[in-house]
């Protein structure tokens, strides 16, 4: 058969997407049962992979067979309850559905003209998430693939602005002569946010880092004075403790010197959206512009970084593009807006998620993550762990007095494959990382966690 015959044949047969279907429904129904992070055995099957380029086609029906035998036993079981590593979320069913369909569909969500419904969506999230995280009206918001590039565009666009209030067009000019911008940042931001600062010409040497307190929240009586030349880079959520920065003192005194406050906000600016915790978020609509993962906190499936923007302008004209070829509508062509050109229908997918819960579902949603990261500090200081953060939001960092048992104890508990969490460096010691944000995770879940830790520790 010609190839073409061949593929025409397989979607029309259908047979390829019900075994997708009879598979996906199969892993989530044993999710539960699954060990959380794969056995030694399981990771051994990887080498199934390990083959030669295919020089000839293979039904479709056999590669996802293939893939389901060897990748789905290699998968981490995040959509199951138990997972407390990184900061990882879990796709709500209905962005699931929804993916599964705009997948079917398969746009590029440059332009209007490749797809109307997604630059629709865009649009329509972008007034939801004004609403939901209560920012300024002129705010607008950009799909991109994480915080990492949603900091990045966020940082583009003050780089942008700081420099042309200097009378200097960064985009024509390059930072070759031009004037300094002075950068005043957390010690204690995401690595990615370093790596930013490298990516656009900025660097790390020249920025004033500012200590954290024992909490991991920048000192504002170490700020130093700022002036309309600065960029303070500010965090809503530590990495390692979930703590929230002043932005009630610091967004004034930026506004008063006409400085731009960046807010890397992945998983914490969420906070925002529950009535229970808004106030860590307190004076955050100040700010210029801010980085948030929809596929963390929110729970939309991954890919879903949002920047958001108060001057327009200075986003738009960070990331102009000018091509004869692309067909700008008089409709929001997502394009404008991001440093991509082709790129998947995202907003689709944080629009399903946010119409599923509801301003009162996310709230919910939310509230709970932290009561049931309370619930498991206060267990696992009962038994015999030192609690180090104040958990105001999902982030639970523990330790054992001593060092030694801390890391034998972490190392039980991930191989129980009842639950996983990570560790980290806190203040020079290895600590616990926990974090508490899939809507899946219950209460049984987080006490069923403690008695791990429990017999592990005896
Ligand atoms: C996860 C995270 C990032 C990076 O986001 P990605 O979506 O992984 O690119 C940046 N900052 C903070 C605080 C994070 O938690």
């Amino acid at each position: 058969m010609k190839l073409q015959d061949r593929l025409i044949t397989e979607r029309k047969s259908k047979a390829v997407f019900e075994l997708a279907k009879q598979y996906a429904y199969n892993y989530m129904d044993n999710i539960d049962q699954m060990e959380v992070y794969p056995s030694d055995e399981s990771l051994k099957l990887l080498e199934n992979f390990d083959e030669p380029l295919p020089q000839n086609s293979e039904t479709a029906s056999a590669v996802l067979k293939q893939l389901n035998r060897y990748g789905s036993p290699n998968t981490i079981a995040q959509t199951g309850g138990r997972y407390f590593g990184f900061v990882n979320g879990n796709a709500v069913p209905a962005s699931l559905g929804v993916k599964w369909l705009t997948d079917v569909w398969d746009q590029n969500g440059a332009l209007f003209v490749m797809s109307p419904i997604n630059a629709k969506l865009e649009a329509v999230c972008e007034s939801w998430l004004k609403e939901l995280l209560g920012l300024p009206s002129s705010t607008v918001a950009a799909y991109v693939s994480g915080s990492s590039t949603a900091n990045l565009c966020g940082i583009a666009a003050a780089r942008h602005h700081l420099l042309e209030k200097q009378g200097w067009d960064v985009n024509k000019r390059g930072l070759n002569g031009a004037p300094a911008i002075r950068i005043i940042a957390h010690e204690q931001l995401h690595l990615c946010v370093q790596k930013t600062l490298a990516l656009l010409g900025l660097g790390t040497d020249s920025v004033e880092w500012v200590a954290a307190d024992e909490q991991g929240r920048i000192k504002v009586n170490e700020l130093p004075k700022l002036d309309s030349s600065c960029l303070v880079i500010l965090q809503a959520g530590n990495v390692n403790t979930g703590a929230f920065d002043d932005f009630n003192t610091i967004c004034k005194l930026a506004q008063d010197a006409d400085a731009w406050v960046h807010i890397d906000g992945a998983f914490g600016l969420w906070a925002a959206a529950s009535k229970a915790l808004k106030h860590l978020t307190k004076g955050m609509e100040m700010a210029s512009s801010w980085a948030v993962d929809g596929h963390k906190t929110l729970n939309t499936p991954y890919d879903a970084g949002i920047v958001l923007c108060k001057h327009p302008d200075a986003l738009l004209n960070a990331m102009k593009a000018t091509g004869a070829y692309l067909t700008y509508s008089e409709m929001r062509d997502p394009a404008h807006y991001g440093p991509e050109l082709s790129k998947r229908c995202r907003a689709i997918e944080v629009w399903a998620t946010i119409k599923s819960l509801g301003r009162n579902g996310i709230d919910e949603m939310i509230h709970t993550f932290n009561l049931h990261a309370q619930r498991l500090a206060n267990g696992l200081e009962s038994e015999g762990l030192e609690l180090l953060n104040e958990v105001v939001f999902n982030q639970v960092l523990v330790r054992h007095p001593e060092e030694a048992i801390t890391k034998t104890l972490l190392a039980k508990v991930q191989s129980s494959g009842h639950c996983w969490m990570g560790s980290t460096n806190w203040q020079g010691k290895t600590a616990i990382r926990i974090s508490v944000c899939s809507w899946a995770t219950t209460t049984a879940d987080i006490d069923s966690t403690i008695d791990v830790f429990r017999k592990a520790l005896q």
